[in-house]
């Protein structure tokens, strides 16, 4: 082996924490993170899964993270409200901080600010006039159980497809002030988790957003604001996730290979045991008998190595954990003018 090329181990204990967080993220999704209930697949946003605050809480116990949250409130025009939250996550037992996380939420976003208007029955005067089935001969029905008298109109009914139909401005806001900061504080924590844990190739955070939403009646429902979850598809798109494979092999190849000045950034003993880890990947894929299920493993344990590796890197381009091999190929400083 070319002496030159040995890099020596900057900080075993470096090493050991990648893969001690690698290892519990991956178990922990593997055991204790259920899909549609800690994290979700939103429609149209590819395989990262969207990191939501049940699962948010669970891995800050088990990295024993503390949240402290700060609240920012600015109140706007005509009742509406801004509220900023900044999570602090602490160690509990160092009360060291690992990450912080922003988020906000306000009465002005779309889904709090209009509330649909609905057509009024000509008859009863009730909000309730929804589309009658066609099983029953379509038409419209001024709705029982939204209050209304059952009355039927006919499909082209003036007094009713002449009534405008639209969004107006919420004339309740107040009512979405908690709402708006359980929100404000959720995106905050998710925020904060998913840096603390250098997740963020694993998770994504707060797509629900992109999620067209839907005002039912202005009423406040819970429901409305969490995001639609897509159960894992078992057949056609899989060359979607192959290709993200290859995509991530191409990544780790060339994460794992980084080199400066022809200085690895990695021992050969890492490389060694990031191969490991992707044989490993491999073969637990391959025992997979559900083939979407098995790839959609194996994407997601690249990744989450890849984001260990990706973070790693980062620390050793920073200088903070050179070896004496880096830290020599780094001294000429015009060198490293070019590398930055
Ligand atoms: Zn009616």
């Amino acid at each position: 082996m070319d002496e030159t090329r040995e890099v020596a181990v900057a900080d075993e204990r470096s090493i050991g924490d990648v893969r001690n967080q690698v290892n519990k993220i991956q178990n922990l999704m593997k055991d204790l993170m259920k899909n549609g209930e800690h994290y979700g697949i939103i429609p149209g946003t590819g395989t990262k899964p969207t990191l939501l605050k049940a699962g948010a809480e669970k891995l800050c116990f088990a990295f024993r993270l503390a949240p402290e949250f700060e609240i920012k409130q600015t109140d706007l025009a005509t009742g509406h409200r801004e509220i900023q939250v900044i999570t602090t996550l602490r160690n509990m037992a160092t009360g060291a901080v690992v990450g912080q996380g922003l988020g906000s939420c306000s009465t002005m976003e779309s889904k709090y600010r209009w509330r649909k208007l609905s057509r009024v029955c000509p008859k009863c005067g009730q909000e309730a006039i929804i589309k009658g089935k066609e099983d029953y001969g379509g038409g419209w029905v001024c709705f029982k159980k939204k209050g209304g008298c059952g009355t039927k109109f006919p499909d082209a009914a003036p007094e009713i497809i002449g009534q405008p139909e639209g969004r107006i401005e919420n004339d309740d806001i107040a009512d979405s002030y908690n709402t708006v900061l359980k929100m404000a504080k959720k995106r905050s924590i998710v925020d904060a988790t998913i840096t603390a844990c250098a997740a963020s190739d694993i998770f994504t955070q707060d797509v629900e957003d992109m999620v067209p939403n839907t005002v039912k009646d202005g009423a406040v429902d819970q429901s409305d604001y969490e995001p639609v979850i897509e159960k894992p598809k078992a057949a056609d798109p899989l060359d979607a996730t192959r290709n993200e494979i290859k995509a991530e092999i191409a990544r780790f190849v060339a994460l794992s290979g980084a080199e400066f000045e022809g200085v690895s950034y990695f021992t050969d003993d890492e490389k060694a045991f990031y191969k490991t880890k992707i044989a490993a990947v491999n073969e637990a894929a391959r025992a997979e008998k559900d083939i979407a299920k098995g790839l959609e493993m194996k994407l997601r344990e690249i990744k989450i190595l890849n984001s260990a590796i990706s973070e790693e890197l980062d620390k050793r381009k920073g200088n903070t954990e050179l070896s004496d091999a880096m830290r020599d190929a780094l001294k000429d400083k015009t060198k490293q003018k070019e590398l930055y």
